[in-house]
């Protein structure tokens, strides 16, 4: 496996993959992989034989006050990762090489980026729809992997993807989870062994969600408010948003029907924990 750091480097290697009639996947992170990372990079090794894992704690997608030098960085132990699951080449830039100079241009989604995570973290979608635009010329995938943990993310990528006749496929894999439901992140090793304990309350708020439209519940108010009642076992936990909203158009729902994205985002001590889930609401 290679690990290239620079642009020219993994052009090279693209080229020859090329070459040689691969079929080309990528997987953009931000390191510190873990099973939800590598549920990607199965799901790429699975469709594509070249298979490129980005490795890039990209700064423009953090806003001023976030984690952008906390965050953690274990690269050898990314990089074993990578080779154990069959990645061909980690493009692992410095950002320098991915920003050089000052940067004027950037790629904005918009609507889709102002509900939920875009409230509370101006340009942070700004800063992801840049770099993967970036990634995207860099590497020129065929098909490119993201997970549904980050939902939105999703969404604004595969609408940019088709807004800009980007020339991949994206392909959504589904959410990993611990046994108790907690969705795997990068950012779970904030917390306290106490904390760690209490955040899967986060998931039961969308298994709530769930069961409450199983029985026949329509009524978004109703809903949150008892999802809400839920996040509120753990006294610790500070919500910043409960929203059930078209899985399409992120407009939150009033009345529930087709698609519908149920999505949390809360603090838990240093850390803030997104997770979602989509339910298909059933006619009545
Ligand atoms: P990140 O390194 O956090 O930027 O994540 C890189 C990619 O991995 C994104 O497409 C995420 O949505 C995806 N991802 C992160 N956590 C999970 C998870 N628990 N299950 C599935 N995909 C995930």
């Amino acid at each position: 496996m290679e690990v290239a750091r620079t642009i020219a480097e993994i052009r090279a290697s693209i080229a020859q993959a090329r070459a040689a009639g691969r079929r080309i996947g990528l997987v953009p992170t931000m390191g510190a992989l873990h099973v939800g990372h590598t549920s990607l990079i199965d799901a790429a090794t699975a469709r594509c034989d070249f298979v490129v894992v980005s490795i890039f704690v990209n700064p423009t997608q953090f806003c001023p006050g976030e984690d952008l030098e906390k965050y953690p960085r274990p690269f050898e132990r990314d990089v074993a990762l990578c080779e154990q699951h069959g990645v061909a080449v980690v493009f692992a830039p410095t950002p320098e090489e991915m920003y050089p100079r000052d940067n004027v241009t950037w790629v904005t989604v918009e609507k889709l980026t102002e509900p939920l995570c875009g409230r509370s973290r101006p340009g942070h979608f700004r800063g992801v729809t840049t770099v993967c635009t970036k990634l995207f010329n860099i590497v020129l995938p065929d098909v490119a992997f993201f997970g549904q943990k980050d939902a939105q993310q999703a969404l604004v990528i595969r609408r940019m993807v088709a807004d800009l006749n980007q020339p991949l496929e994206t392909v959504v894999c589904p959410t990993v989870r611990e046994p108790d439901g907690l969705a795997v992140s990068s950012r779970n090793r904030y917390l306290s062994e106490q904390e760690r304990r209490a955040a899967p309350v986060i998931f039961r708020s969308l298994q709530k969600c769930r069961e409450m439209i199983e029985a026949g519940e329509r009524n978004a108010d109703e809903i949150r408010g008892a999802m809400i009642g839920v996040l509120r076992e753990v006294s610790a936990l500070k919500v910043e948003y409960v929203s059930l909203a078209d899985a399409e158009s992120l407009e939150e729902s009033v009345q529930l029907q087709g698609q519908i994205l149920a999505a949390v985002a809360a603090h838990l001590g240093p850390a803030r924990l997104i997770d979602n889930i989509l339910i298909d609401v059933p006619d009545q």
